[in-house]
């Protein structure tokens, strides 16, 4: 049976927004970031990671930086006892006009496809209402966080957000404390 799943945006949400991450010297991980995804793991919870990371296709540094920095994180997260259980990158342009860059749910849809995921009971944390609007169009609920540009975001944005998210948290692990007991795991 398909089981639900919480997705995550990276930059922003998991690590200190920065602007492009065009060096691994860039990536810095939220302090929340290891103890929220270790509750997911340990409540069992399959948690994946959904990213749009344009830079390589603007020029700005190699889509092999990409893997690196995800090969970083995951190193970084199990020195914390914690872990994926995907990571589905968009590396598209805004132009190529492609099916996975969010808003667009294909990112969500191929991880619930690869994993068995029910979207319906899932979740999308991230730090700007285009995530809110990415879970809503995968039929997912989101979850607006307050680190990286969500501040700014909640604070001018909401008004005219096509989407609310159905929970305002303050960082990642208040928005995965929300989310255990909305699934009854807590
Ligand atoms: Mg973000
Ligand atoms: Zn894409």
């Amino acid at each position: 049976m398909s089981q639900p799943a919480v997705f995550l945006d990276r930059d922003g949400t998991i690590n200190e927004e920065m602007g492009y991450i065009n060096h691994l010297s860039r990536f810095r991980l939220l302090p929340q970031a290891v103890p929220a995804i270790r509750r997911l793991n340990a409540a069992g919870v399959k948690v994946v990671v959904v990213t749009n990371q344009s830079g390589a296709a603007r020029g700005y540094f190699p889509a092999a930086l990409v893997d690196e920095v995800h090969g970083h994180l995951k190193q970084l997260l199990a020195a914390g006892g914690a872990q994926l259980d995907g990571i589905y990158t968009c590396l598209h342009g805004p132009a190529d006009g492609c099916a996975c860059r969010k808003p667009r749910p294909a990112l969500m849809e191929q991880a619930a496809r690869d994993l068995d995921l029910d979207l319906a009971r899932s979740y999308l944390v991230g730090d700007r209402y285009k995530d809110v609007e990415t879970a809503a169009n995968a039929g997912a609920k989101g979850i607006l966080v307050l680190t990286g540009y969500g501040r700014g975001e909640y604070e001018y944005l909401q008004a005219a957000a096509r989407v609310q998210p159905v929970h305002v948290a303050g960082d990642l692990l208040e928005a995965v404390e929300w989310i255990l007991q909305d699934l009854g795991k807590i």
